[in-house]
């Protein structure tokens, strides 16, 4: 293992400025999503990138049922061949840019910035150069690593993901799965699960001179948000019992109205009001049953007052969790120490992980990545080369834990 150490730093460590070249590369393509442009400029990109890299890239073209998304596609790599499976897997979109200064990549004090450097561009280019590092240096045994690269996690990868599980194309049988988001180091073993919904009131117009006639529809929103409020404030009391980064909340997370409006003028009875309520559920909770439970309590207080009121589930994802005890866990950590040369930490990711595809399939998976967390989606976003390289060793190691 000291061995093959030495031979997989080298070899990357030789390629660092091929690795900080891809990353600019990648980070001038503006695959902002939403809405989700220049998606197949990016993905050729990568295309040609894994080509020089020998991981055989082919390009799936989808069909996104929006029309919002620019040739929506995934883009797919093998590095070594054999049945035992490792998958790799990351997105290309990036979200909206604060100024558009940000697709000009800045190199500066061992650092690259630019939007998608941290979220996760630079994970990318870390994850082939990791496979193909474990490949040239005959580390992957009688097994090949799988690279999947989606267009749409930033809109819930319902497409790129979602089209991988529909087409068959994730094996349950693969040992494990890591994707490179920005973990900061840590290794996010779970992650929550997501439900969005949107709840549509309808009221009845009519003049503020004759204000006697119309039905309110925003007073009627506001005797439904509330048990809706009371419901969140019980969520955030129930505590998860993964580890998380400190300074995380521990409770199941439920915004009410980041999303509201309605009514047509301020002189006019609102005829219609509209609210979201969006929530991220710790993996502990059963997220068909706490649906059911909102959706109640949002029909009681409407039926309480006569409201005519409709519910649309606009988001339903899993949560995703592999025990840390798990010899795949157990593996990640060692490597992921071995490189850092500091023990690895296990986290909660507070968010949504498109680990819980895989995890879905029983599969081991994982998020493991250069980049930090708190720097992504900002205007600052940054990711270390020294970072970017390490993590390139830790895929190219723990693959070839796992299948020589
Ligand atoms: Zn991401």
């Amino acid at each position: 293992m000291a061995n093959h150490a030495a031979q997989v730093g080298a070899w990357l460590d030789e390629r660092a400025e091929e690795m900080a070249l891809l990353l600019e590369r990648l980070v001038a393509v503006g695959s902002e999503n939403p809405p989700g442009l220049a998606l197949g400029r990016c993905a050729r990109v990568l295309r040609e990138a894994m080509d020089r890299l020998g991981l055989s890239p082919e390009i799936i073209e989808l069909v996104d049922p929006s029309g919002e998304l620019e040739e929506p596609c995934v883009v797919r790599g093998t590095a070594g061949g054999g049945d035992r499976l490792v998958y790799f897997h990351g997105h290309f979109d990036v979200v909206p840019a604060q100024s558009r200064g940000q697709f000009t990549a800045v190199r500066r004090d061992g650092r690259i910035i630019g939007r998608g450097a941290a979220d996760m561009k630079g994970g990318i280019v870390s994850m082939l150069y990791g496979a193909a590092a474990a490949r040239d240096l005959g580390l992957l045994g009688d097994g090949r690593i799988v690279v999947h690269l989606v267009c749409d996690e930033e809109t819930g990868s319902v497409v790129g993901a979602g089209h991988l599980r529909a087409a068959g194309l994730i094996d349950p049988a693969a040992l494990a799965m890591v994707t490179a988001e920005p973990s900061g180091g840590a290794i996010w073993n779970a992650a929550r699960g997501a439900v969005s919904v949107r709840i549509d009131i309808r009221g009845r117009e009519a003049h503020v001179g004759q204000a006697n006639l119309g039905v309110n529809a925003f007073q009627q929103m506001l005797h439904i948000a509330r048990p809706v409020e009371r419901y969140a404030a019980e969520m955030a009391g129930r505590h998860t019992g993964f580890p998380m980064s400190p300074g995380d909340a521990r409770g199941s997370m439920i915004v009410v109205g980041g999303l509201s409006g309605g009514g047509s003028n301020f002189n006019v009875v609102p005829g219609s009001a509209f609210f979201t309520v969006d929530g991220r559920y710790n993996p502990e909770e059963d997220l068909e049953g706490e649906l059911k439970r909102l959706t109640g309590l949002i029909e009681d207080a409407a039926r309480e007052i006569g409201a005519d009121v409709s519910i649309r589930t606009t988001q339903l994802q899993p949560s995703a969790g592999t025990e840390r005890d798990h010899p795949a866990a157990v593996a990640l950590a060692r490597v992921a120490g071995d490189v850092q040369g500091a023990p690895a930490r296990f986290e909660m990711c507070a968010g949504i992980l498109e680990t819980r595809w895989y995890a879905q399939l029983g599969i081991p998976a994982f998020g493991y990545g250069a980049g930090r967390l708190d720097v992504s989606h900002g205007p600052d976003e940054y990711v270390d080369e020294i970072a970017m390289r390490r993590c390139a060793a830790v895929y190219a190691r723990y693959a070839s834990d796992l299948l020589s």
